[in-house]
């Protein structure tokens, strides 16, 4: 059973679960077959393996039943969920001034397509439909109202935590509000009673005008390596129009969201020779999807380093290549 522990020095919780020491590792860096060869255990994510998963959530299908083969984007519970939907979230005293949370909270995973192809180099059609069901599943567990917070993420690659080659998103939704994005918040917050603006709204303004660190843009949305970026070419995708939570984007901004995401990761894939990264959809947390103060943002963070005993002492990074330098080596690749 997963349970939160609550570190009493961060205030920040801390998720065991105990089950994911069965999580299965069949990473291959030199490319795993679609289908499995002798020998090795069959992609459970391909279509025709569908009774290896447990039963689908949700499904973009032109035909076939559920979990059978026909779909296209194919969204399931994680089979080793580090929280469950099951559990509640009752707080508990172990010991006195140790308390812990029932391991209460949604992960699911969503498959991107039934190939082995990685989302930057399927059709925008593809990931505008991946796009969609990433906020179609997020509207649905913002339902729940055990749920504060939702965490979509992809891993890609090895360095990146990547256990299954087959490319998909993961979900997590908490019953707690995360420490960082508390802090995130609060600082947002504080900046808007300060001068009445949204800090990220200005800070997308000043890049703007800056222009250097920018990497491409549309009508709606903005890529950039932030300022103070904590990585090698870390990039953010802001929307213009300021909107708190991702479970807010308009149906209409898809479309132009799946396009600037696919010129990211192509320049980040052609220019850089298929890094490893992590993407995060960062957005606020349940109670702020109208506040002026925060702005959701895709955040991509490529692994070419694994952070060591300074990054985890102090908490800060040391970044070896300026936003800028990058910024202009990425805007010349052509994908
Ligand atoms: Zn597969």
């Amino acid at each position: 059973m997963p349970v939160l522990r609550f570190d009493r020095t961060t205030r920040d919780w801390v998720i065991f679960a105990p089950s994911r020491v069965r999580r299965p590792h069949e990473f291959r860096k030199d490319g795993a077959p679609a289908v499995a060869e002798s020998g090795e255990p069959p992609c459970p994510f391909c279509p025709g393996h569908e009774s290896l998963t447990p039963p689908e959530i949700f499904a973009v299908r032109s035909n076939g039943r559920p979990n059978e083969p026909g779909w296209t984007v194919r969204v399931i519970p994680n089979k080793f969920p580090a929280l469950r939907i099951e559990e509640t979230p009752q707080r508990i005293e172990d010991e006195p001034g140790f308390q812990h949370l029932g391991g209460c909270g949604a992960h699911e995973v969503i498959i991107e397509s039934p190939d082995h192809v990685a989302l930057a180099e399927q059709p925008i059609d593809q990931i505008e439909s991946v796009l969609r069901t990433l906020k179609l599943r997020f509207d649905d567990l913002m339902r729940d109202s055990r749920f504060l917070t939702i965490v979509i993420f992809e891993n890609h690659g090895e360095r990146a935590g990547t256990s299954l080659r087959h490319p998909h998103f993961q979900l997590i939704a908490t019953p707690v509000v995360p420490r960082l994005l508390r802090t995130r918040h609060a600082i947002a917050t504080d900046y808007f009673d300060l001068t009445g603006k949204s800090l990220y709204g200005e800070m997308l303004e000043l890049e703007l005008d800056a222009e250097k660190r920018i990497l491409a843009a549309n009508d709606r949305f903005v890529a950039f390596l932030p300022y103070a970026s904590h990585v090698p070419f870390e990039t953010w995708i802001l929307p213009r129009e300021a909107q708190p939570s991702f479970g807010r984007t308009r149906p209409e901004s898809f479309r132009p969201l799946a396009e600037l995401l696919a010129t990211v990761l192509n320049k980040l894939r052609v220019g850089l020779d298929d890094p490893d990264f992590n993407l995060t959809i960062n957005s606020s947390a349940r109670g702020d999807e109208d506040a002026p103060y925060f702005v959701w943002h895709v955040a991509i963070l490529p692994r070419f380093a694994t952070p060591a005993g300074f990054e985890l002492g102090s908490g800060m990074s040391i970044n070896t290549v300026m936003p800028e330098e990058a910024a202009e080596f990425l805007r010349e690749v052509e994908p």
